[in-house]
């Protein structure tokens, strides 16, 4: 094969996989960020389970419809645009396959290999599948990969909810007096565990990711608590 490896951290099955797993990750962070904000807020103003188990499971829904939704236009607007793309390069290769030649053999000679090298590769990668070579060097993207938008906006859908839930459990299942610790402790938690994971999934420092993505939590908590504890205690 004389695809670059450069593309292989980018387009490879692996790197797909831990792009996949890691918006699933972000996507579970959301969840539980946005629905901690929500119910610990509802809690600052309220003591009814029932308030708080209707508020947490509303902003469940809201929040992984809006995800999915969102992820949905997302990937269609892209997959659009890689097909126009798709379209013009088999429009070219079937009028001008000369061009296209010296074309793909000048994008693998940039790439580092040496005049003789580029033009037998482009002719061998020619000869296998033209539009999938051109694909890859010129735009890259494989034709055979396009992301599917419905997969897409399933998945950030159950991610959040994954997410979403821990908070809302959190709040609604332990007795009044425990409600908010539990529900405090285990999103700072699990917000360790996804900070961490998300940076090393990214192939970053996970320290700083971790500090980072607690302190967001805690302070998404703190902002709506003081929030609804306010509006409680003037009781609108
Ligand atoms: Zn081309």
């Amino acid at each position: 094969m004389t695809e670059p490896t450069h593309d292989e951290a980018h387009g490879g099955a692996l790197g797909s996989r831990l792009n996949w797993l890691r918006a699933a990750v972000l996507g579970a962070n959301d969840g539980i960020v946005s629905t901690a904000g929500l119910v610990v807020g509802v809690a600052g103003a309220t003591q009814s389970r029932s308030a708080l188990l209707t508020a947490g499971l509303a902003g469940l829904l809201a929040g992984s419809m809006s995800m999915a939704a969102g992820e949905y236009v997302s990937v269609s607007t892209q997959r659009d645009s890689e097909m126009a793309a798709l379209a013009v390069e088999r429009r070219e290769l079937r009028e001008q396959p000369e061009a296209e030649l010296l074309e793909l053999t000048e994008l693998l000679a940039e790439r580092g290999l040496s005049r003789e090298v580029a033009r037998e590769a482009a002719e061998q990668l020619t000869a296998r599948d033209a539009l999938r070579a051109h694909a890859r060097v010129e735009l890259g993207i494989d034709p055979d990969e396009l992301t599917n938008p419905w997969n897409a906006a399933w998945a950030s859908f159950l991610s959040f909810t994954v997410g979403a839930l821990l908070p809302l459990l959190a709040i609604v299942l332990p007795p009044a007096g425990w409600r908010l610790p539990v529900t405090v402790a285990s999103v700072l938690g699990a917000l360790v565990l996804t900070g961490w994971s998300s940076a090393r999934l990214g192939a970053a420092a996970p320290r700083r990711a971790v500090v980072r993505n607690v302190a967001g939590g805690a302070l998404a908590m703190g902002v709506t608590y003081a929030a609804g504890t306010l509006l409680g205690a003037t009781g609108v």
